[in-house]
């Protein structure tokens, strides 16, 4: 590590120092050492002193400033802090002219480009809130600041003030645009750092007007229409200039309570409202809520109200669309998805309603309902003695805020007495997830007790590679978006091709969403995808239809074939395999030719091959089409010798070597692998890897 103070300079200095948000950088020079950085304009105001002064004191004479109930409790974090640099989080009382405040601190540190490690502290006052007898249940502990029930309280009072006044009261939403992006880039104390700076920020700009932070990174004001445009630009500059340097935005929605009287939340529901519509829309920073969202207003309170019946009533239906396995072209499971048929307003998809229910914590209500709905239906294809393929069931992130999902699906899944492996949970990336830990461990107890669990729309803007690293999944489904711009002239194939091989490698199945023509089905296979779904396929459809043995001429994978599909899908052609009795090969990657082939009944295909197989298979003379093909008899389409030693290979499941000559022309030196089987229905896979092949060369002389 590197010791010599580190410097800011310039713009860069100048922009941090002028901060109004608290927070100060120091560093531990000669081991024990506290040199200060940098200090903002903030602190200065909060420890009402200038920079020199709390320069000296932090540097020289900390220890006495603090209340000394606090003193120990606040020295051994402090020690810990510095030790192993891990997140520092706590409350202690600072003497600041006369009188002890309550001051939260949380501080973080990094390492810097040249090697420094600084230390970033940020400081709210909470005085008033440890003061306060029902801390919890008026005010926010990280902030400081009034939550949702005080602020009805407050708002209630102040607009009825403005309006006596004459002045019209105007309600706006703060959102911090991509708060789940911070969160996971840059850890949790330095996004609880920006939502403590955003409430300080708003305090400074607003003032004396009610400040609330209502949930997550949500915070309204109710003020009034004077100068907005200009404070929320003020807000913005003010945020961004952070000490961490992450380039933090905010969004408003604005709500003029101009006419009539709303109830003080319907009117912040409409400042929500706007505020939403412009989330995803990063050139604009406000949006005043008008005519034109009433409809939206409207259709979200349908929703809440009617929820309830709708679930009673059962006009929320099952419906399934197919998901098909590259290797089969069957059915190999399906997804259960929602629809809401209401007498009123008809046909109601998903986006629609889910987001509402989540906002409003009601997803837990039907994703268990649509639970119940599977099982009925598994149950029923059972008494109907119809295949049985897996269903999965979409369950939102925000359910595992609210409740004990494992716990909820067990209880259910029991109670139908349906075996575990006919349940995928699909977890879904739509909101942001406090506990971490808690989500890996019901992932965990999920695949532990028979579940699989799939992550659902990867490479939407929700997801991140961290995502991949740090929880397990069975299989990770590629968002819809991978294949609306999709394009065998474009580079968004060759990303594609890249994901789906970094994931193999992880050894996690792939899914594509979105699969709308032949042309990205060949692709994906090719790139070694193990299960597709789309409108090539399969619209979803009511959950009824598919009462039939086969729909839109799909046939079924029988469910007992599925561990030798898994063991061929986890056959990886492009890296190093490992078996009990072989490991070490590498293939497409160094150009090695591997292809998988399948036996059954003395005929054979090739389910899976890699590129440099194909190019192997047009040097043979043979069509590298034919790995599209059905089976071949392979008394007319093998070599003697190759039967001899794939037979030996399927029987003995030991690895075989073969010398032999294809074609009469193309030497080979190649290695067989049994890689899966199948004894029930005759069925043997075996990974062909061409060591070698020699084209014979053209004649020197005539
Ligand atoms: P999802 O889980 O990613 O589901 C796939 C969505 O893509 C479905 O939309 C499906 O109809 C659509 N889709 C499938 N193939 C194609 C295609 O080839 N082209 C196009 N353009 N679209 C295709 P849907 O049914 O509207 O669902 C939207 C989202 O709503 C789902 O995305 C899922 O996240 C959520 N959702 C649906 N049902 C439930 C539910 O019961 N609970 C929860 N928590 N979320 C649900
Ligand atoms: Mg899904
Ligand atoms: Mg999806």
């Amino acid at each position: 590590m590197n010791d010599t103070l580190y410097e800011y300079y310039g713009r860069q200095k100048n922009d941090m120092e002028s901060s109004a948000v608290p927070f100060l950088i120091f560093q531990m020079l000669n081991e024990n050492e506290l040199k200060v950085v940098l200090i903002s304009d903030g602190i200065c105001r909060l420890f009402k002193g200038d920079r020199s002064q709390i320069r000296y004191v932090l540097e020289n004479d900390i220890v006495t400033t603090v209340h000394p109930e606090d003193a120990e409790k606040i020295a051994t974090v402090w020690k810990q802090f510095l030790k192993e640099h891990n997140e520092f989080d706590a409350v202690f009382r600072k003497q600041i002219q006369n009188e002890f405040r309550s001051i939260h601190v949380c501080g973080d540190s990094h390492l810097t480009d040249t090697g420094e490690r600084l230390y970033v502290v940020w400081c709210s006052d909470v005085t008033d809130v440890v003061n306060a007898e029902k801390i919890n249940t008026y005010y926010d502990k990280l902030t400081g600041l009034p939550n949702m029930t005080s602020f009805g309280i407050f708002a209630e009072q102040e607009r009825a003030r403005m309006k006596n006044r004459g002045i019209v009261p105007a309600f706006v939403y703060f959102d911090i645009r991509d708060m789940k992006a911070i969160n996971e880039k840059h850890g949790f104390a330095k996004g609880n750092g920006i939502l403590a700076g955003t409430a300080f920020v708003l305090k400074d700009v607003f003032g004396k007007d009610a400040i609330a932070r209502f949930s997550d990174d949500h915070f309204v004001v109710l003020t009034q229409k004077r100068h907005l445009e200009q404070k929320i630009e003020q807000v913005n500059d003010q945020i961004l200039r952070n000490p961490m340097g992450i380039p933090v935005q905010v969004c408003a929605g604005i709500f003029m309570d101009d006419r009539k009287e709303y109830d003080i939340f319907s009117s912040v529901d409409r400042a929500r409202l706007a505020c939403r519509s412009i989330k995803k829309d990063y050139a604009r920073r406000y949006r005043v809520f008008d005519r034109d969202m009433f409809n939206e207003y409207h259709q979200r309170r349908h929703i809440l109200t009617h929820f309830d019946e709708a679930l009673e009533n059962g006009y929320i239906k099952l419906y399934y669309q197919p998901i098909i396995r590259t290797i089969t072209g069957k059915i190999c499971d399906m997804e259960a998805l929602a629809r809401w048929i209401d007498p009123e307003k008809g046909m109601m998809p998903p986006s629609q309603f889910i987001s509402v229910l989540e906002d409003n914590r009601l997803i837990n209500k039907l994703d268990f309902y649509m639970l119940r709905r599977i099982c009925e239906n598994l149950a029923e294809r059972k008494r109907q003695d119809m295949p049985l393929v897996p269903v999965s069931v979409n369950i939102s992130r925000t359910n595992f805020e609210i409740c004990d999902v494992f716990d909820e699906v067990l209880a259910i899944v029991n109670e139908f007495n349906i075996a575990h492996n006919l349940l995928t949970i699909e977890i879904t990336e739509s909101a942001f997830i406090k506990n971490r830990q808690f989500l890996e461990n019901q992932i965990n107890k999920f695949r532990e007790s028979g579940f699989n669990v799939w992550m659902d729309d990867f490479g939407s803007e929700y997801s991140s590679l961290n995502t991949l690293q740090e929880y397990s999944f069975d299989l990770i489904k590629l968002d819809m978006r991978f294949m609306k711009n999709f394009s065998l002239t474009g580079k968004n194939h060759l990303i594609l091709s890249d994901v789906i091989s970094m994931i193999s490698r992880l050894g996690v199945n792939t899914l594509a969403e979105g699969v709308q023509t032949k042309e990205q089905l060949h692709f994906l296979r090719d790139a070694g995808c193990d299960k597709v779904q789309g409108y090539l396929f399969s619209k979803p459809m009511p959950c009824e239809y598919f009462l039939k043995k086969s729909r839109n001429g799909l046939q079924y994978d029988d469910i007992k074939k599925s561990s030798y599909y898994d063991r061929i899908e986890n056959t990886n052609l492009e890296l190093p395999v490992t078996f009990d009795n072989y490991s070490g090969f590498f293939g497409d990657s160094t150009g090695i030719a591997a292809a998988v082939l399948e036996f059954h009944n003395a005929k054979f295909k090739i389910l899976k091959a890699n590129n440099a197989y194909k190019e192997f298979l047009e040097a043979s003379g043979e069509d590298p089409e034919q790995i599209y093909s059905d089976y071949y008899d392979w008394e007319m389409d093998m070599t003697p010798q190759f039967q001899k030693i794939a037979k030996k290979c399927l029987q003995s499941r030991n690895p075989e070597m073969i010398n032999d000559i294809i074609n009469e022309k193309v030497e080979i030196n190649a290695r067989l692998i049994n890689v899966a089987y199948d004894p029930h229905n005759d069925l043997g896979a075996i990974l062909v890897i061409i060591n070698r092949y020699d084209t014979p060369s053209p004649p020197l002389l005539p």
